[in-house]
């Protein structure tokens, strides 16, 4: 008898959430066509890259950060680009990334060096990044463009096969002022320089007007949140951005309680009954993934009901509240985030955090089926 926890990844919802991103994009006004990498990074945010591969297979190119995943999406026959996002770690890197044609960022001088001392042709692209304000990777304004001639004199030697250039933006889901200061940072400092160009993340992607406003003639946007159907502003659904849920996390009651006026549950007896309640008790804890931190009043499903979480979410197992749902008994079907209960988002701010840490977060011990896409 397996626990009831199951994620349930609709691979149909990847496909929609990707054509709506490239659709915005599009409608932002521009005529260039713009392109997509479709960030996979942590197992396709929690989805697995078998589903990913699938789904996005109307993308341009597929990014993600570790060069074991990259390899496993050409296993699954991905033939287009593939990006490192954070680029190679070390010399011994780039064989694997020549032989399987995975296309690097290089955001630091070391990793420069590594590629000149290289001095066999590799064959990829190599995206130089500039650090125009997050101030995480990339280089400094100052050091842009003799960076970027670096890179040339290599591909002019036939050690690359392109060269392009790329920044993050660091607040493109809360202040498009600040995100417009790195935007005209980004344009002054590549002025003139030749290739492909890539700034926009999901926020970036889906703020009207912004993408289309990049001075490129080939650019890539970066979307990573809004294809799994979660929303990249805080406060604002994804369903109204026209999303769809790619991931439903499911559970059953596996016990239930009437328990008295007064009575308090769980750890730290973090709730207390203020009159006669049946509680219900649900297989998923923090152990699956199911944050901690979320508070009492956090929404949950119960037999297609929508109630709330109480108490305090234990390693194994979650209370709920069964009052709205008086007819549920054990075996009864739970949703925790998805298709059929609350979003993802939804659990996310109750807990203090954001759907990428949800998604990326679900544990190896909950098994996933995937739903192929149909014909
Ligand atoms: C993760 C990541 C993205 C995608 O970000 P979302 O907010 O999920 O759209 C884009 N670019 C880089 C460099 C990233 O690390």
């Amino acid at each position: 008898m397996t626990r009831p926890i199951l994620a349930t990844v609709h691979t149909d919802a990847l496909v929609r959430n990707l054509s709506r991103t490239t659709r915005e994009v599009a409608s932002g006004g521009g005529v260039r066509r713009i392109r997509t990498w479709a960030v996979v990074k942590a197992y396709a945010y929690g989805h697995g890259l078998e589903a990913a591969v699938s789904g996005f297979a109307a993308a341009d190119g597929l990014a993600l950060l570790d060069v074991q995943e990259a390899v496993r999406c050409r296993e699954l026959g991905w033939r287009r680009p593939i990006l490192l996002l954070e680029g190679f770690f070390r010399p011994g890197d780039l064989d694997t990334l020549s032989h399987y044609r995975i296309d690097t960022v290089v955001h630091s001088r070391t990793q420069l060096e590594m590629l000149v001392a290289h001095a066999r042709p590799l064959g990829i692209a190599a995206h130089l990044m500039l650090n125009s304000g997050m101030h995480r990777l990339g280089f400094q304004p100052d050091e842009y463009r003799a960076a970027f001639e670096r890179a040339q004199r290599l591909r002019a030697a036939g050690m690359l096969a392109m060269v392009g250039k790329m920044t993050h933006f660091a607040r493109a889901d809360d202040d498009l002022v600040v995100t417009r200061r790195q935007l005209d940072c980004f344009v002054r400092i590549t002025a003139g320089l030749p290739g492909p160009v890539s700034v926009c993340n999901s926020a970036a992607a889906l703020s009207p007007g912004l993408a289309v406003s990049v001075p490129a003639v080939d650019q890539w946007i970066r979307p990573g949140i809004c294809l799994y159907g979660a929303s990249p502003y805080m406060g604002r659904d994804a369903q109204s951005l026209g999303l769809l849920p790619a991931m439903t996390l499911g559970s059953e009651l596996i016990s239930t309680h009437v328990l008295p006026a007064g009575e308090a549950i769980g750890y730290g007896h973090a709730f207390r009954t203020d009159h006669d309640m049946r509680i219900g008790i649900v297989a998923c804890g923090y152990a699956d993934g199911y944050p901690r931190h979320a508070i009492t009043g956090t929404p949950v499903t119960v037999a297609g009901v929508r109630t709330r979480l109480v108490g305090r979410v234990s390693m194994d197992m979650l209370s709920v509240d069964l009052d709205p749902v008086p007819q549920a008994e054990v075996g009864a079907s739970v949703v925790l985030w998805g298709r059929g209960g609350p979003a993802v988002d939804e659990v996310a701010w109750s807990s203090g955090t954001i759907a990428n840490d949800l998604l990326s977060g679900l544990t190896n011990r909950v098994p996933r089926r995937v739903q192929a896409l149909r014909g």
